[in-house]
């Protein structure tokens, strides 16, 4: 990225011969990710990130679909799926949110009986990491014609992602959830699927996405997924040991823990604990203190004092949700920083639980 700003800083789209090879920059990063999902090169279209790939798609769909037609989605989505999609409803579509089951993952059968004409569905929820059967559901839409995208950002470059495998219509990316740059990320179409481009002007990766290629942050999102492509398997391994790790020994040093989510069917990257009695507001501040960073719900949803939808849909307790945390790992994370993390969690817990008793003061204001 650094090279691209000193050395290849021309307009990918000039006509001079510099030009030629920054597009060439632009083309090898889009084979990468293309080939990160077992898609063509053509097939991929650079965007600014996850959200904006999730809002092209919804509203192209809104665009092409009849006023009548029908469109289902689940109850555990992103904000960038759920936001787009509720306004579509404000102006009048009927919209379908499918529930899922206790463990976090969708009802086949109930998005099967709403017969919708657009299908968005995420592959991994962010909150759980809970893997959703998007093979299934992407054969079953295949089969019924029905166009499907899926919210695929929170598995790309963690699981294997493969839209020759799962025939899926359109899918969402995102460099930064696999250690690439923020303010990047991709849009799959598959060939011969019909779009509305949201950005009108230049014409831009084939007209699909108007505007100057940000070029570094592609480049850097294009070995982010070489990368993510070459140790995928092995890194994943590695990292659901070290969780295993760490919920074994945050079960074994605190009581009253639960893990939230269908266990078998997770990214190894996730973990998501309820602590009984303990306000995740609170420990989320004591934990930061203490040098672990971890969320409560998403990071979108810090600040906002409600149970989050993920967990509400998946019927725990509004007490129990709102003592839940999230703790994310990656290849980067070591055996030390899982036992710190561990210790650290244990010592907040038991602080916030002798200051419940104690009866100083309602948690959520409490500073440490
Ligand atoms: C992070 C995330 C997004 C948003 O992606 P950005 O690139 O940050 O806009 C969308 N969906 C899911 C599931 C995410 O985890």
């Amino acid at each position: 990225m650094m090279r691209v700003h000193q050395d290849y800083w021309q307009n990918a789209s000039s006509g001079y011969r510099a030009s030629k090879k920054v597009s060439e920059l632009v083309e090898e990063a889009r084979a990468e990710v293309a080939s990160l999902i077992d898609a063509r090169p053509e097939e991929v279209y650079f965007t600014s990130g996850g959200t904006e790939s999730n809002n092209t798609v919804i509203a192209s769909a809104d665009a092409l679909l009849g006023s009548e037609a029908k469109i289902a989605t689940s109850q555990i989505e992103h904000s960038a799926v759920l936001r787009p999609i509720e306004r579509l409803e404000t102006a009048g579509r009927t919209v379908h949110y499918v529930p899922v089951n206790a463990g976090g993952v969708i009802e086949l059968d109930a998005l099967r009986s709403c017969q919708p004409q657009f299908v968005s569905m995420m592959w991994a929820n962010n909150e759980t990491g809970v893997i959703q059967p998007i093979k299934e559901v992407s054969e079953w839409a295949r089969e019924g014609g029905i166009p499907f995208h899926t919210d695929a950002v929170q598995a790309v470059g963690k699981i294997a992602v493969s839209v020759q495998e799962c025939p899926v219509s359109f899918l969402s990316m995102s460099a930064h959830k696999f250690h690439g740059p923020k303010g990047v990320g991709a849009l799959y179409v598959k060939e011969g699927m019909r779009m509305q481009p949201a950005m009108l002007g230049g014409g831009q990766e084939g007209g699909m996405r108007s505007g100057t290629e940000d070029v570094a942050s592609i480049v850097g999102m294009g070995v982010a997924a070489k990368t993510a492509a070459a140790q995928l398997s092995s890194k994943e391994q590695q990292i659901r040991e070290r969780r295993d790790l760490f919920e074994q020994l945050v079960l074994e040093k605190v009581t009253g823990v639960s893990k939230n989510g269908e266990l078998h069917h997770r990214l190894s990257t996730h973990s998501h604990l309820s602590f009984q009695d303990c306000e995740a507001a609170g420990l989320l501040i004591l934990l930061d203190e203490y040098g672990v960073q971890c969320s409560a719900g998403s990071a979108c949803m810090t600040g906002k004092q409600q149970a989050s939808h993920v967990q509400v849909a998946m019927g725990i307790p509004e007490e129990r949700a709102k003592s839940s945390l999230r703790f994310s790992l990656s290849h980067t994370t070591s055996k030390e920083d899982v036992s710190y993390a561990a210790e650290q969690v244990a010592r907040a817990v038991k602080k916030l639980r002798s200051v419940q008793t104690t009866g100083i003061g309602p948690v959520t204001v409490y500073t440490p």
